[in-house]
């Protein structure tokens, strides 16, 4: 089938052509790109589609998302406490005290969203305190960065778990959660679909999952090849998972491996080589944390899969975490030479510039989170790290230095929104006092749209498919209801997504 898509400013990626007018669909692949009339010359019968003079872009890529987690927080036994509906810790506990109320003796209930930076007056989820809270029912309690959660004795019994009640990282919120809100692998398909569609209505044409474990691959594999998949996928399994790499097909494929090289900061899990500010909220972490790994144990994650071709995406938001992985990278490229392998640092919130100058010396590839700088750019200013919040998520260092680089939203952590990241980086303005954080790290705005674009394309491997609209490649577009390039900057996250294609098709329209 042949669509041809007319009345559109097309932003392409392509140097030769940045700007179009036309793009001419076959068979779900791009077969011209270009002015209005040779275009349409080309198209024959081709079903038009009139884009009604919008902007279309190269579908949103996001390179660090974590759908199948997602998917569970979309159920209706989680329940949504973030901070963006529930700014106080009396709101976040009448919320969960209504929702107890009435639940049914023993049915379980999660939480998301708790948040002790953004939401004054939370008390501590110790176990007692949640036991409390809930005599009768299974809580468990998410921290909004989601590696933390707080489960009370039911819910710790219910997954067989000793205690204490509270769990870092993502295999033990997986022990405590699993038990409670994957009660039917039936639904698990229909969740995951439900993800694809909130992706699609973002923009989104393909996400990765950092963290994609086994016996949800097939959950992917099913959605994948059904009609109601929407986005293309991209696994990182954790290590020791079978497979192979590059298994798979265009719409879900591995890609990576996940590690961790140390925790959040909005946990106080993030190693870093400064202390945190000695504030109200600074207090509440240690001065200091060390990274969650040793080199010895990175540098097995790394023997045991590098070697076979697998790329490695490693978490690490300290500056301190980032210097461990950085060193470990280094010894697998000398004990391992590979050109063109694309080791991946994300989030890199506390990267130094010294420290992008390396990763680009070792050919590594960063994924960042500007997001962050919106929702969180006050904390970070007045609670944790005072002027050093300035230099946060910084993609003009990490350009400056050479590296391709990706944004991404880490949903569920904040929601998919690639807008928001292209605004948040073109700005790097906080959400509440609207001051600037390090305006000398701003970038372009074309720097940013090739951030959630042709960048994290080529950092999934999957740049000779998607990224740019070039003939050969898939008809992946979002279409928008303004120019970003000529948007007021700080409007840039308001803008709509009119619609969203995937290999031609529709997989999103504007209600
Ligand atoms: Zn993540």
């Amino acid at each position: 089938m042949d669509v041809l898509f007319v009345n559109a400013t097309f932003v392409t990626n392509d140097p030769a052509r940045p700007r179009a007018e036309a793009l001419l669909a076959s068979e779900g692949l791009i077969a011209a790109v270009g002015d209005h009339d040779e275009v349409t010359r080309l198209a024959g019968d081709a079903t038009v589609v009139d884009l009604g003079f919008r902007t279309a872009l190269p579908g949103f890529v996001e390179a660090h998302g974590h759908p199948t987690r997602d998917m569970l927080l979309r159920q209706p036994d989680v329940i949504d406490v973030r901070a963006m509906d529930y700014p106080t810790g009396d709101a976040v506990l009448a919320r969960m005290r209504e929702v107890l109320q009435r639940a049914e003796p023993h049915s379980p209930r999660v939480f998301f969203g708790w948040d002790p930076l953004q939401q004054p007056g939370l008390p501590d989820p110790t176990r007692d305190f949640l036991d409390e809270l809930a005599p009768n029912n299974p809580v468990v309690v998410l921290h909004a960065a989601v590696e933390l959660a707080y489960a009370n004795s039911e819910a710790l019994r219910a997954a067989g778990l000793p205690g204490p009640g509270v769990m870092r990282g993502a295999p033990g919120l997986r022990a405590i959660t699993t038990p409670l809100i994957r009660e039917s692998a039936a639904d698990l398909p229909w969740l995951l679909e439900r993800e694809h569609q909130a992706l699609a209505a973002a923009g989104i044409t393909t996400v990765a999952d950092l963290g994609l474990s086994q016996d949800l691959w097939a959950v992917a594999e099913d959605v994948a090849r059904s009609p109601g998949a929407r986005v293309r996928m991209r696994s990182y399994a954790p290590p020791g998972e079978p497979g192979r790499p590059g298994e798979g097909d265009a719409m879900l494929r591995r890609t990576g491996i996940k590690a961790w090289a140390d925790g959040g900061p909005w946990t106080g899990d993030a190693a870093f080589t400064f202390d945190y500010l000695d504030s109200e909220a600074g207090r509440r972490f240690e001065r200091r944390t060390p990274p969650s790994a040793t080199a010895g144990e990175l540098r097995e994650v790394l023997a045991g899969h590098f070697p076979a071709g697998w790329q490695v995406a490693c978490h690490a938001y300290g500056d301190a975490a980032v210097d461990l992985v950085l060193d470990v990278y280094d010894w697998a490229l000398r004990m391992h030479p590979r050109p063109d392998h694309r080791l991946r640092i994300e989030h890199c919130g506390a990267m130094t510039p010294g420290q992008y100058g390396r990763a680009a010396e070792l050919g590594v590839t960063c994924s960042l989170f500007p997001a962050e700088i919106y929702y969180r750019g006050d904390v970070m200013l007045d609670e944790l790290f005072g002027p050093r919040a300035g230099g946060w998520c910084d993609a003009r260092s990490a350009l400056d230095a050479g590296l391709r680089i990706s944004f991404h939203n880490d949903s569920p952590v904040t929601p998919p929104r690639p807008l928001r990241n292209i605004q948040s980086a073109v700005t790097r303005r906080a959400l509440g006092s609207g001051r600037v954080l390090g305006p000398e790290h701003r970038v372009s705005v074309d720097e940013a749209v090739r951030a959630q674009t042709i960048d994290p394309a080529w950092q999934l491997f999957s740049d000779h498919e998607i990224g740019s609209l070039i003939p050969g490649k898939y008809a992946d577009l979002v279409v928008l209801e303004e120019d970003p390039y000529t948007a007021e900057p700080d409007s840039i996250a308001e803008i709509g997504v009119y619609a969203t294609f995937l290999a031609g098709v529709q997989t999103y329209q504007r209600g």
